[in-house]
């Protein structure tokens, strides 16, 4: 079943009463697909509620959260790094309908997107069944929490670089690298998300042997990632 809500509120209303039975649909290229975990769930349709719109206000760069990759990549205002992640989504298709918001609610820990948005010290503009409220990607990521995110927010003029490393680029990705503004942030195949002000953050990380590579591997790429830089 499909509901249609027709405002935030009661979208995050009725999530909150379904909690196991339900997600939102954004994009869909996740929710839609064989073997997804919204299998068997019905499904929140937010297209028409929230923002897709990318702009700057007072120098901070708000992407709604409905913007696809794909905006992010052809956008003007996007900091380059930032649109650099977007395109670790290599295909086209999946690209111009994945959407900002649906990436980070996933929480996967080979997410285009996460790392770069840490070291960028992003917020997240989300809605609550308590309301409004504004929070750090980096603890959104942490969390288990439904909230429908609004927007994206970063400083608009934020500089840095991302690196991924990956069998190919439409393969799992081993490790995303990002750093920005002395931040640095590391996604890691089996292994979860690690952000801090040190290229030491790779320490904290209990790395995993998989189908992406050896644990000995993925630990030796963060050691180096940070070393290296661009
Ligand atoms: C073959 C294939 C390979 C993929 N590989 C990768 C990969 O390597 N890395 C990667 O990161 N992703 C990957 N994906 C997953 C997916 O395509 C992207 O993460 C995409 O950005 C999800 O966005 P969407 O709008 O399509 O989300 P949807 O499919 O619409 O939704 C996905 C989830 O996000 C939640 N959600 C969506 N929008 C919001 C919102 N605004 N607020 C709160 N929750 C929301 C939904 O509840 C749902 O559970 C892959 C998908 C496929 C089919």
């Amino acid at each position: 079943m499909i509901y249609k809500p027709t405002s935030v509120r009661e979208a995050v209303a009725l999530r909150t009463e379904h909690p196991e039975d339900t997600v939102y649909l954004a994009g869909g290229t996740d929710d839609l697909r064989l073997g997804s975990c919204a299998a068997g769930k019905d499904l929140i349709d937010i297209n028409g509620l929230v923002d897709s719109t990318i702009d700057v206000k007072d120098g901070k760069l708000h992407i709604g959260a409905l913007a696809t990759l794909q905006d992010v990549v052809e956008s003007p205002l996007v900091p380059a790094f930032i649109k650099e992640a977007a395109k670790f989504c290599s295909s086209f298709e999946k690209r111009n309908a994945a959407t900002v918001g649906g990436n980070l609610a996933l929480r996967r820990d080979d997410s285009y997107l996460a790392a770069a948005m840490c070291a960028a010290e992003a917020t997240l503009l989300l809605y609550t069944s308590e309301g409004e409220t504004e929070r750090p990607v980096a603890e959104f990521l942490k969390c288990t929490c439904t909230p429908i995110i609004e927007a994206v927010v970063l400083d608009a003029d934020r500089t840095g670089w991302v690196k991924r490393f990956g069998n190919t680029a439409a393969s799992h990705a081993a490790l995303i690298a990002a750093q920005s503004g002395g931040v640095y942030a590391l996604t890691v195949h089996g292994s979860g998300l690690a952000v801090g002000d040190s290229p030491a953050i790779c320490e904290t990380l209990d790395y995993k042997d998989d189908l992406t590579g050896g644990a000995d591997y993925k630990k030796y790429l963060a050691k180096i990632v940070f070393e290296q830089g661009r």
